[in-house]
């Protein structure tokens, strides 16, 4: 029988894992301290576990994060990794250090199958979803690695390097709803990070069904990757959309708006020379989201090897935050971290078997509502 890697079991798994073994209650708390807040990956390490319980643990478990085959710092001091995942397949994982906080962004599957015309990651094609393992396994490596390698070095169960937490890596999160819930719950369980619900931001491109779920089993913050004013241009855009179009998204949001901890969904929106980035456009996107307390984050685009558009010019993208702002939206124009290693948004690549022959299947058409009327 295979080990059972308990970085992947959340509170309830964990204590049904160890209720199995025969162990009373409490360990299950021991371990997911010693696991999650220190990083422990042996159990010898565990010196208050008793040693008959290290020794059980031992024979039938383990702690185990994807193995790191790459490991890049940009000038900004962002650092990515590249994590091997098996079977072909690698994702990455990158950490972003500002003044007053420290977010990682976390992949949930070996590509994505949404196939967002502007996203390195969709270009690749789907190869599967990670396990619960593998996605707190990022978490995992990334908040004891930069702890040891803190100068000066960051001791102690309570102090973390990592304060916030995006599901924006690979993949699209709500896609793998079953993987990526105990992830969460782990993310947020105070004898494992500890974050606030506030500081784990969930972003998807448009699963309806999912934001609903996650509203009633876990509601972090949420990001929608809305990239277009209406259906015609985001069902190119966004493929999902033709599943999910604006109206059902939007009165998700509202739906979700109800639990969520703010009180704004941020609408994510890459800046496309011709493509989305007209004044008539920005307006069209006032009216769309006028029922729908939000915030806009602009992301200028981040070009990658194969991409066939072009991000809008920085002026450009002034002009459209400013019609935002002017309608009384708040709308930031995200800083571009880490191109210089490829760890932008939608640079994000890792290596991926495409199992579904997805990208080679849908080919590449060029986008055929490019409208500029301002
Ligand atoms: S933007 Fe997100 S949902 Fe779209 S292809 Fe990329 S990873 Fe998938």
């Amino acid at each position: 029988m295979d080990a059972v890697n308990l970085l992947g079991l959340d509170r309830d798994a964990l204590d049904a894992y160890v209720a199995r073994l025969d162990e009373k209650p409490f360990r299950a708390r021991q371990l997911m301290r010693w696991i999650h807040r220190r990083g422990a990956a042996e159990f010898d390490a565990m010196s208050d576990l008793a040693k008959s319980l290290r020794t059980k643990l031992a024979g039938r478990a383990t702690i185990s994060a994807p193995a790191v085959i790459g490991d890049g710092v940009s000038s900004d001091g962002t650092r990515k990794w590249l994590l091997d995942v098996g079977r072909g397949d690698a994702i990455e994982t990158v950490f972003i250090p500002e003044d007053d906080r420290g977010t990682l962004c976390v992949s949930s599957q070996a590509g994505c199958a949404v196939n967002c015309v502007f996203c390195s990651t969709g270009k690749q094609g789907f190869s599967r979803n990670l396990t619960t393992a593998e996605i707190v396994g990022q978490l995992w490596w990334a908040e004891h690695t930069l702890r040891r390698d803190a100068v000066p070095a960051v001791s102690g169960e309570g102090e973390r390097i990592i304060s916030n937490v995006v599901m924006m890596g690979m993949g699209e999160p709500l896609q793998n709803y079953e993987a990526v819930l105990p992830a969460l719950r782990l993310m947020l369980d105070d004898d494992a990070y500890g974050l606030s619900r506030r500081r784990v931001t969930l972003s998807t491109s448009g699963m309806v069904p999912q934001i609903d779920r996650l509203a009633q089993d876990c509601p972090v913050a949420l990001a929608v990757s809305l990239h277009a004013p209406n259906d015609a241009l985001r069902d190119q855009l966004v493929p999902l959309n033709r599943k999910y179009p604006l109206r059902d998204l939007l009165a998700a949001c509202q739906r979700y708006l109800r639990v969520a901890p703010r009180d704004f969904i941020t609408f994510e929106y890459v800046m496309l020379d011709g493509i989305n980035d007209s004044d008539a456009q920005a307006r069209e996107l006032v009216a769309l989201v006028r029922d729908v307390p939000c915030k806009f984050n602009l992301i200028p685009f981040n070009p990658f090897p194969g991409a066939d558009v072009r991000g809008s010019a920085p002026a450009r993208i002034r002009a459209f935050a400013q019609t935002l702002i002017d309608a009384g939206i708040v709308a930031t124009t995200r800083k571009t971290r880490g191109d210089d290693i490829d760890a932008a948004c939608g640079q994000l690549a890792g290596e991926v078997r495409d199992r579904t022959r997805l990208a080679e299947r849908s080919g590449r058409r060029p986008i055929a509502v490019a409208v500029r009327t301002a």
